[in-house]
C-alpha cells in the first residue's frame, strides 16, 4: 500500500484528559501553558449532548457528515453521544470511520461522484452499500464498481441527489451537484430495478436560516417522486442545520424538525424513512481555538491563526465569529477589530468585525468560537504555520444556539 504524506500536521495533544472527573477550563490552561500555537479546544461533552439531542429531536436516522470535521477526538464524542451512522465523502473519511469504530459504523458514500476505485473499495473493502448519485454515468458507475469479485451487487441503496434552487443558506450547494427535477424522477425509475433502498436527497445550503427551505425542498421532492412513477424508500433531507453567529441567529432546532414533519407529512408517503446529514449544527459549538497577538497596529491584531489555518471561512466568506479575550484585568469597553494571520498574504486578513475590549495589545490571548464546523478541517500547512494543539476542555460554548445545549 503507497503511503501519502499529510497535507497537514495532525492535531497533536498536549494533555492528557482521559475520561477525567473534571475537565479543565480553557483559561486555566492558557494560564498554566501561555501556549505559542493555536489552541484548538475541543468540548467532547458539548458535542456528545449535541448530537443527543439532535438524535432525540429528529424524526429519522441521522449521520454525521464527516467532512465537516473528522478529528478523531470530535468523532469520539459524536460516538459518544448516541452517532452510529456517517456520511462520508473520500476514501479516507471511509477508511477512518471504519478504522475508529469498525463495523458497528454505518457508512454511506453520498458524494455524487466518485472515482471508480472509491466505490469498489468502499463496497468490497468497507461494507459500504449505499451511494449517492446525479446523472445515468454515476449510476452506470456504481452498478460496474459496486459488486463483489464474483460480480453480485448485493443490497445496493442507490440515492438520487436532486438539485435546488439558490435558497437563503450562507453556502449554496446546489451549484456543483444535483440533478435537475426532470432528470432526477428518471434516474429514480432507471435506479429502481437496482435498488434495495431507492433514495432522493438534497442539501439545502449549509447554514440555511430558516426552516421554509426545508419545507419547499420536501415539495419539490414530492413532484420528483411523483413524476418518477416508482417508489421510493427514503428521502434524505441533508445537512445545513445552523448555529448562531454574532448578528446571526437561526431560527429553533424544533422549528426546522417540525418544518420537516410537516414536508414529509404533506407528501402522503406512508412508510418512507427520513435521514439527515447534520455537519455543523453537531459540532460548530464544540471547538474553540485561542490564538495568541503578535502585534497591534490601530484596531488590527497580527494573531497566529488565520485563513490557511483554522479561520477560512473568517477571510473570504466573511463570516463572523464570538471571540473573547482571556484575561483577567481588561478594559470594560469593547471596540470592533479586524485580524490578520500569520502568513505572507494579504489575503489573510478576517476583517470581523471581532468585539474586544479596547486595551487588547501584544501577547494576549484571545479564545475564537464556534469553529467545530470547517474551522481545523480546513487547515492547511501554507507558509510553514500548520502547528497546532488539541486540548479538551469544559467551558460552555461561546455562544448559543436556540435549541441546542448550552453546556
Ligand atoms: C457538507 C455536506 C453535509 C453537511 O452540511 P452542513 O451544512 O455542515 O450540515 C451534508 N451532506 C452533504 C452531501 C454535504 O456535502
Amino acid at each position: 500500500m503507497a503511503r501519502h504524506r499529510l497535507a497537514v500536521a495532525p492535531l497533536r495533544r498536549r494533555f492528557e484528559t482521559e475520561a477525567p472527573a473534571e475537565l479543565p477550563r480553557v483559561a486555566a490552561l492558557v494560564a498554566a501553558e501561555r501556549p505559542a500555537d493555536p489552541m484548538h479546544c475541543l468540548r467532547p461533552r458539548l458535542i456528545a449532548a449535541t448530537a443527543r439531542r439532535f438524535l432525540a429531536a429528529f424524526p429519522g436516522e441521522v449521520m454525521y457528515a464527516v467532512k465537516c470535521n473528522p478529528e478523531p477526538r470530535v468523532l469520539r464524542a459524536l460516538w459518544a453521544g448516541g452517532v452510529r451512522q456517517f456520511d462520508c465523502a473520500s476514501p479516507a473519511e471511509v477508511g477512518l470511520v471504519r478504522q475508529m469504530f469498525g463495523a458497528d459504523a454505518e457508512i454511506r458514500y453520498m458524494h455524487p461522484i466518485k472515482a471508480r476505485p472509491a466505490i469498489r473499495d468502499a463496497y468490497r473493502l468497507h461494507g459500504v452499500r449505499d451511494f449517492s448519485l446525479d446523472s445515468a454515468d454515476e449510476l452506470a458507475k456504481i452498478l460496474e464498481e459496486a459488486r463483489s469479485r464474483r460480480g453480485v451487487a448485493q443490497a445496493l441503496g442507490l440515492h438520487v441527489r436532486l438539485a435546488l434552487p439558490k435558497g437563503e443558506a450562507v453556502y449554496d450547494l446546489s451549484g456543483k451537484f444535483g440533478a435537475p427535477a426532470d432528470e432526477a424522477a428518471a434516474l429514480l425509475a432507471a435506479a429502481r430495478p437496482h435498488a434495495e433502498r431507492l433514495g432522493l436527497c438534497f442539501h439545502v445550503g449549509s447554514q440555511t436560516m430558516g426552516p421554509q427551505a426545508y419545507r419547499d425542498a420536501l415539495a419539490l421532492a414530492g413532484r420528483v417522486i411523483a413524476r418518477s412513477g416508482v417508489t421510493v424508500d427514503v428521502i434524505d433531507v441533508g445537512g445545513g442545520f445552523p448555529v448562531s453567529y454574532p448578528g446571526l441567529v437561526p431560527a429553533a432546532l424544533d422549528d426546522f424538525v417540525a418544518a420537516i414533519r410537516e414536508g414529509v407529512a404533506a407528501l402522503g408517503l406512508p412508510g418512507i424513512r427520513l435521514w439527515a446529514e447534520p455537519g455543523r449544527a453537531l459540532v460548530a459549538a464544540g471547538v474553540s481555538v485561542v490564538v495568541q497577538v503578535h502585534h497591534r497596529r490601530g484596531n488590527a491584531l497580527y494573531i497566529n491563526d488565520g485563513i490557511y489555518g483554522s479561520l477560512s471561512d473568517a477571510g473570504v466568506p466573511g463570516f463572523r465569529f464570538p471571540a473573547r479575550l482571556i484575561r483577567a484585568q481588561a478594559s470594560a469597553v469593547l471596540e470592533g477589530f479586524e485580524l490578520f494571520g500569520p502568513t505572507c498574504d494579504s489575503a489573510d486578513r478576517m476583517r470581523g468585525p471581532f468585539l474586544l475590549p479596547d486595551d487588547v495589545r501584544e501577547g494576549d490571548y484571545i479564545e475564537i468560537g464556534q469553529l467545530g464546523a470547517y474551522g481545523g478541517a480546513l487547515r492547511t500547512a501554507f507558509n510553514g504555520f500548520d502547528r497546532a494543539h488539541l486540548v479538551d476542555v469544559g467551558d460552555p460554548p461561546l455562544l448559543q444556539t436556540p435549541g441546542h445545549p448550552a453546556a
